[in-house]
C-alpha cells in the first residue's frame, strides 16, 4: 500500500477517534448511560461518506437493545464472494466514568499536546475502533478483497457486554460472525534493560466467579453478649481467610510469559512452579503477572448489622473471583470451602455472574497473520500470546467457538505496564504514533487474512 493512503487512512482515524472521544459515550453501568447512540451516527455518516463504488460494497445494521444503547454492524462485501468466513473487527464505544478533579486535561475534548491525544477512551479502546472503521472502509474499496470484512462498533462492553455483544450473542447470533474475531487489547512490550525483547496478544482472558457468602449466626440484644455465635465475628474471619487465598495455576501460557523475561535460571524456575509467592522480579508488572498465573480472591463488600444494639443474625461478604483457564465453577467452591475450614457450617455460598475463562488457540491461520504483521512491524521481537488480568467482548467469540485475540500495536519501549496503567486512569492519553502503529497493523493483518 502506498505511502499516500497510509496517509491518508492515519488522518482520517484521527480525525474518527477525536470525535469518538468527544461524544463521551459514558457507561456508568446504569441501562440509560452509555448512548452508544451518538457513536453509531457518527460511525454511520462516516461509512455513507464513502464514494458511490464503495458504499455499494456495504451494508449498515442497527441493533438497540434498549432505547440508546446502539452496536452499529458494518459488513465489506468481498470483491468476488469465495464463501470464506468474515474478518470480524470487536471495537466498543463505550467509556468509564472519569473522576475530573484529578484530570489536568479536559476529559472529553481530545485535546493534542507533545504528540498524544488526551481523553476518556483514547486508550481503552477507542483508538483501535477508529482503527477498526478506517480499515473496514478502506477494504470495501479494495478490488482484491477475498473474505468479508465485519466491523462491530459495541454498545456496553464497559458492564460486561449486556447491552451489547452479550446481548447480541444471545438475541441475535447471526448478526456478526464469530469465527475470526479481533479487539482489545495488546501490542504491549516485555522490556527489560531497555530492551523490548516481546510483543503481546491477548489469546486469552480469566473468567468470573462472583460468589456472595452468607453467614448466619445468632440473634439477640448487644447488651448481653456471652455465649452467642457472632455473625460479625464469623463474617470478619470469613473473610480475612478469602482476602489470603489464591489458587496457583499452570495454565499453558504462563511458562512462556515468565521466560519472556530473561531471569536468571533459579528465579525463572521458581516463578514457573510457583514455588515462591515473591512476583517483584516483573517489576511494575508484578501484580498482573500474580493475577494471570492465579484464580485470585478479592472481598470486595461486606454486610451485616442494623441498629447498633442488635447482634445481626446474618450478613455476608460478595467476592471478586476470577478463574483461570482450566478452573471450574465447582472447582472455585471446593477452594472456597477448605479456606473456611471449619466455619463452613456457618456459610452458604451464592453463586452471583459465572463465566469460565476462554482462551483461543494460537494455531489458527488468524494468529498466524498476526505473527507475519507483527514480525514485520518488530522485526526483533518475539510475538508473545498472553492470557490476560480483565475481561473483553472477544470471550463472546471464544465461547461460540472462533478465535479472538487482542490486537493492537504501541511503539517499541511501551510496555505492557504502561498500557496497562491507562486503562480507566486519570489523564487518559494515547500517543499518536501508537495510533499509526495500530494502524498499519491491522491493514496488515488484513492484507494477509482477507487477500486484499
Ligand atoms: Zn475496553
Amino acid at each position: 500500500m502506498g505511502k499516500m493512503t497510509t496517509h491518508q487512512l492515519y488522518d482520517s482515524a484521527l480525525d474518527l477517534l477525536r470525535t469518538l472521544i468527544r461524544n463521551a459515550c459514558v457507561n456508568d453501568f446504569t441501562p440509560e448511560s452509555g448512548n452508544e447512540q451518538r457513536t453509531a451516527e457518527t460511525l454511520r455518516d462516516f461509512f455513507n461518506d464513502a464514494p458511490t463504488e464503495v458504499r455499494e460494497r456495504l451494508s449498515i445494521e442497527s441493533i438497540e437493545p434498549s432505547p440508546g444503547r446502539t452496536t452499529l454492524v458494518v459488513t465489506a462485501a468481498p470483491a468476488r464472494d469465495e464463501g470464506l468466513s468474515p474478518l470480524t473487527f470487536f471495537g466498543h464505544t463505550d467509556v468509564v466514568v472519569v473522576d475530573e478533579q484529578h484530570w489536568t486535561q479536559p476529559c472529553f475534548d481530545a485535546v493534542i499536546e507533545d504528540g498524544k491525544v488526551y481523553g476518556r477512551g483514547a486508550v481503552d479502546m477507542l483508538f483501535i475502533t477508529a482503527v477498526h472503521a478506517v480499515v473496514t472502509k478502506w477494504a470495501a474499496s479494495q478490488s482484491h478483497l477475498r473474505r468479508p470484512i465485519q466491523f462491530a462498533a459495541l454498545a456496553d462492553e464497559e458492564a460486561r457486554g449486556g447491552l451489547g455483544a452479550g446481548w447480541i450473542a444471545e438475541n441475535r447470533p447471526d448478526a456478526i460472525s464469530w469465527e475470526n474475531c479481533l479487539g482489545e487489547t495488546g501490542g504491549g512490550h516485555i522490556v527489560r534493560d531497555g530492551v523490548s525483547r516481546c510483543v503481546v496478544v491477548n489469546a486469552g482472558e480469566k473468567g468470573a466467579a462472583q460468589r456472595r457468602i452468607h453467614v448466619t449466626g445468632d440473634p439477640g440484644h448487644a447488651s448481653a453478649p456471652w455465649g452467642t455465635t457472632m455473625t460479625t465475628g464469623i463474617l470478619g474471619e470469613v473473610t480475612m481467610r478469602l482476602a489470603s487465598l489464591s489458587i496457583p495455576s499452570d495454565q499453558p501460557l504462563w511458562e512462556p510469559f515468565v521466560q519472556a523475561f530473561g531471569f536468571d535460571p533459579e528465579t525463572e524456575e521458581a516463578l514457573i512452579s510457583h514455588g515462591t509467592s515473591d512476583y517483584s522480579p516483573f517489576g511494575e508488572m508484578s501484580r498482573f503477572a500474580h493475577a494471570i498465573s492465579h484464580t485470585t480472591v478479592a472481598p470486595t463488600v461486606v454486610r451485616a448489622g442494623g441498629p447498633i444494639n442488635v447482634l445481626p443474625s446474618s450478613g455476608y461478604v460478595e467476592l471478586d473471583i476470577r478463574p483461570t483457564p482450566g478452573m471450574s465453577q465447582d472447582d472455585v467452591d471446593e477452594h472456597l470451602l477448605e479456606a473456611i475450614g471449619e466455619l463452613r457450617s456457618h456459610c452458604r455460598i451464592e453463586r452471583l455472574i459465572c463465566e469460565d475463562a476462554t482462551v483461543s488457540s494460537t494455531e489458527s491461520p488468524l494468529y498466524h497473520a498476526i505473527t507475519e504483521t507483527f514480525a514485520e512491524l518488530f522485526p526483533e521481537e518475539k510475538v508473545l500470546p498472553i492470557v490476560t488480568s480483565g475481561g473483553s467482548d472477544l470471550r463472546f467469540a471464544r465461547k461460540k467457538g472462533g478465535v479472538g485475540y487482542g490486537f493492537a500495536a504501541h511503539a517499541a519501549g511501551r510496555t505492557l505496564g504502561d498500557i496497562q496503567a491507562q486503562l480507566h486512569a486519570h489523564d487518559e492519553h494515547l500517543h499518536l504514533e501508537d495510533l499509526d502503529l495500530t494502524l498499519r497493523a491491522y491493514v496488515g493483518v488484513t492484507e494477509r487474512f482477507a487477500g486484499v
